[in-house]
């Protein structure tokens, strides 16, 4: 590794870091998408914005998340796990960090609508969530398999005002959802904004989530040298689109001696078809307006992705990820479903923490490492809480 590395922060005015990102879009689309980077860029260091968004983050979410020294795990494994709690949040992960900050700024650019995709419902309920608070109109496209899979989050979306549009179009996931969601964009971008919920798609939005989610590690950083006088030996967080692992990762990418570790899903194996470790196997290709590295068909087509945790199963993944993957520094590693959902179970047993199951997998490779580097400080992004996934965990337990 480069000892004299700065990681750069920003991306480069074509929406690019190294060589993953941009925007690759039509004209129309890319024209609101400079006015929506231009308004970002001069709302995220104004004060008036940074005074109501932690005053929310505080009194609302609930923020400062604790970091809690998981005694149990770490005398069983033999090294120092620390958790950031990300799961103690309102609404239950982080995702409600980037849905308030998006709304925010929807709110200051004087739209009156938010559209919205969602997967498994949980970005859908945060951005719910969000545009409640902030008394705006909000549509959410959602695959027709996925609102029948996931009825728990449709009835709290509608609850909190969101409009459900059912997506019948392909296979009925989350893909076609992000491509109506695109399309309707299109058609409404003079009173709505479009909030993506992780850190991809096209320039501005990888930015922007990532920039609402740095609050993480800039907490993590602090309260890890508040309780231990030292910082961590490395700090480990699961990958789907990398919302939650950019945002911690950003309290140390200039820490050269704390280790980054990204946990990629591998599902039920290395076939393409069977995981969703972009970065493992992927190959550069483009994918909802960004270039990252994408699983791929041997034709190039992009593959469908598997991962026992609905919020990993995304075929890409966040430039930012690519790009410190490309200079080398953060490390991307994988975890199956076996070994993540035996992490789920033992986390709760020995903490009495249920975790995500996406957050099992970061659990997962701590369990792992810790038993090869006994004696070191690992630090694990809990990205969210577990209650979401004890019915399908239950009735799927011998899986
Ligand atoms: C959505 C979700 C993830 C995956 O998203 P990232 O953008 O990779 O963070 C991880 N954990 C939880 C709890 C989630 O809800």
């Amino acid at each position: 590794m480069n000892t004299n590395l700065k990681v750069n922060v920003l991306p480069d005015t074509e929406g690019f870091f190294g060589n993953y990102g941009g925007q690759f879009l039509d004209e129309d689309l890319k024209k609101e998408f400079k006015k929506i980077a231009e308004e970002f860029l001069k709302i995220k260091d104004d004060k008036d914005f940074n005074d109501e968004l932690n005053y929310l983050l505080k009194h609302y979410v609930g923020r400062p998340s604790p970091i809690y020294f998981a005694k149990n795990l770490s005398e069983k494994y033999g090294a120092e796990i620390y958790l950031k709690r990300e799961d103690l949040n309102h609404t239950g992960a982080h995702k409600i960090n980037h849905s308030l900050g998006e709304a925010l700024l929807a709110k200051k650019m004087g739209k009156e609508k938010i559209i919205a995709e969602t997967g498994a419902g949980q970005h859908g309920v945060a951005t719910a969530t969000a545009a409640a608070l902030m008394g705006l109109k909000c549509d959410i496209y959602m695959g027709e398999v996925d609102i029948e899979k996931e009825k728990p989050n449709v009835d709290k979306m509608r609850l909190l005002g969101a409009n459900v549009v059912c997506v019948k179009s392909g296979k009925r996931t989350l893909k076609e959802a992000v491509d109506e969601a695109f399309c309707a964009y299109l058609k409404e971008y003079k009173t709505a904004i479009y909030a993506i919920g992780s850190v991809v798609g096209p320039h501005p939005f990888p930015m922007i989530v990532e920039h609402f989610q740095s609050v993480i590690g800039r907490e993590a950083r602090e309260q890890f040298l508040d309780l231990t006088d030292t910082l961590p030996d490395c700090v480990m967080a699961c990958v789907g689109g990398g919302s939650n692992a950019i945002g911690i990762f950003r309290g140390f990418l200039d820490d050269e001696d704390v280790k980054l570790f990204g946990v990629e899903p591998l599902g039920k194996g290395e076939k393409i078809g069977e995981n969703a470790a972009s970065i493992t196997y992927g190959k550069d290709g483009v994918i909802h307006g960004f270039k990252c590295k994408l699983l791929q068909d041997d034709n190039g087509n992009v593959a469908n992705a598997y991962s026992i945790a609905s919020g990993l199963d995304y075929p890409g993944v966040g430039p930012k990820h690519c790009y410190l993957n490309q200079i080398g520094r953060a490390n991307y590693v994988c975890v199956t479903d076996k070994e993540a959902l035996d992490a789920f179970f033992e986390l709760s047993r020995v903490e009495g923490i249920i975790p995500a199951l996406e957050s099992s997998h970061a659990i997962a490779y701590a369990i792992k490492y810790a038993k090869e580097n006994k004696g070191k400080k690992i630090l694990v992004n809990l990205s969210g809480r577990g209650d979401k996934d004890v019915d399908f965990v239950l009735n799927n337990a011998n899986l």
